[in-house]
């Protein structure tokens, strides 16, 4: 064990997990945190759901086509904005690459893999640790609205169940018997799935908890401190930039969402990750005498509307639109409206307007895996690119990431995950 610390840049989902897990191995660990506060970022109201249910990569075959038609076009679940283009050329190339029905089937099982590993890593850290962020262990119920969505999804569902995932599949009676709330929309819905094994809980609540549990070992989280630029010397990592001085540090973690493109490139090196911006509205329901109890996924809409103790979270959509935090009104005027068509009733029992809306950006890589070790700069690692699924990941690649670094064989098959398949 060395006794300079290791430098995790980033207190979001990956940071705070990686420097938890590397504490639990016996390493010393700074944190670095640019915010105010941990989990300010991406990771802070995102839709709260933990789903090994939904591994599938976002470049399914056909993806190019919807992407194109959505240009412009407000109302699109997945939108492409024109003046994005530009800084997407490279990663767009790769991220249609990777859209071929092989490539899309081995890279949703090789995320289903870690997702699996990671929620079993997740419950076994709520309990020993006693974390409290209004965790619901109910599973997801994925609505759809025609056959053939029904059946496309029915296929994955199937093939990953041989790989342990568990389902049930429910008809138009079914869905309301499993969410009584949804009994108003009834006929809407042709079938659904329901994932007994998919979590659900805040995943900011989380973050906080994960923070004082690294200060009771003597971790600071550092926050209000921005690394400018990594320092690095024939082909090994010395240290970092800060505004007013230098960290030495033979090991640095770049967990920074986002943001670690920028400063993976004060190396040299190029990340192929790429923002996607989505949008949720958290709304308060604690005067309702019922509220729905189980996380519901519009397989048509992509929205996700999730219970998290007395509120209601409604998120989803993804929007290629560069570093661009704006929250854009006519996109969450999209949630409202999307929402309305499944929860009707309830939507008039809520002060929707009184709710809190968010943005925060998806880091995508461009083949749907995180990128997760060691790069071609000794000592120099990365926990970053996990998309739509960082909260469902975390855990899991914090342990993955802690494992490499000192050298054990990690929990789940590493290879498909390595940063170094990338830089
Ligand atoms: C609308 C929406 C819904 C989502 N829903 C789900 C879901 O239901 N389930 C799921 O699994 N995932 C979901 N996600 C994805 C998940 O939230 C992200 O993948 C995850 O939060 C990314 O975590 P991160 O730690 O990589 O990044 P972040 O949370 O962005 O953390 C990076 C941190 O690094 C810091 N940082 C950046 N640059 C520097 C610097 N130079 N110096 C110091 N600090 C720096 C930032 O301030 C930030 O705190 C959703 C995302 C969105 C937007």
């Amino acid at each position: 064990m060395s006794e300079t610390p290791i430098v995790v840049v980033g207190a979001g989902l990956q940071g705070l997990c990686s420097a938890l897990a590397l504490v639990e191995r016996g390493e010393p660990v700074r944190v670095i945190e640019r915010r105010e506060g941990p989990a300010l970022e991406t990771s802070y109201a995102n839709a709260g759901m933990l789903t090994p249910s939904q591994p599938d990569p976002w470049n399914s075959p056909g993806v190019g086509k919807h992407l194109l038609q959505s240009l412009g076009r407000n109302d699109s679940a997945m939108l492409l904005r024109v003046r994005a283009l530009p800084s997407l050329l490279g990663w767009g190339l790769r991220f249609l690459r990777n859209s071929s029905p092989s490539r899309h089937r081995r890279a949703t099982r090789n995320v289903f893999a870690l997702a699996q590993y990671s929620l079993g890593a997740t419950a076994a850290l709520r309990e020993s640790l006693g974390l409290e962020y209004e965790a619901s262990t109910l599973g997801t119920l994925k609505l759809f609205r025609d056959r053939k969505a029904f059946e496309t999804s029915l296929g994955i569902v199937k093939r990953l169940a041989e790989a342990g995932l568990v389902f049930r599949a429910l008809d138009a009676d079914g869905l309301v018997a499993a969410e009584p709330m949804l009994a108003p929309v009834y006929g809407d819905f042709f079938a659904g799935l329901h994932f007994p094994g998919d979590e659900c809980g805040d995943a900011h609540l989380f973050c906080q908890a994960l923070a004082a549990q690294l200060e009771a070992r003597g971790v600071r989280v550092e926050t209000g401190v921005e690394v400018k630029s990594l320092r690095c010397h024939s082909g090994h990592v010395q240290g970092l930039e800060l505004a007013d001085g230098v960290v030495e540090a033979e090991r640095v973690v770049v967990a920074a969402g986002c943001w670690s493109h920028a400063l993976v490139r004060s190396a040299g090196l190029r990340l192929p990750v790429r923002p996607a911006k989505g949008y949720s509205l958290t709304v308060e329901a604690r005067h309702l005498p019922e509220r729905p109890a189980l996380a519901v996924l519009d397989d048509h809409l992509h929205i996700a509307v999730v219970p998290l103790g007395t509120r209601l979270r409604i998120a989803g959509t993804a929007e290629f639109a560069g570093m661009d935090p704006r929250i854009r009104a006519p996109r969450v005027q999209n949630l409202v409206d999307h929402f309305l068509r499944i929860y009707p009733e309830l939507a008039a029992e809520l002060d929707l307007r009184a709710g809190t809306t968010w943005a925060g950006l998806r880091p995508m890589s461009a083949d749907g895996l995180p990128l997760i070790g060691e790069t071609a700069i000794r000592g120099l690692y990365l926990n970053t690119g996990h998309g739509q699924l960082g909260w469902t990941l975390a855990v899991g690649s914090g342990q993955v990431l802690a494992d490499l670094v000192i050298g054990n064989p990690p929990g789940v098959e590493p290879n498909p995950y390595l940063a170094s398949r990338a830089l």
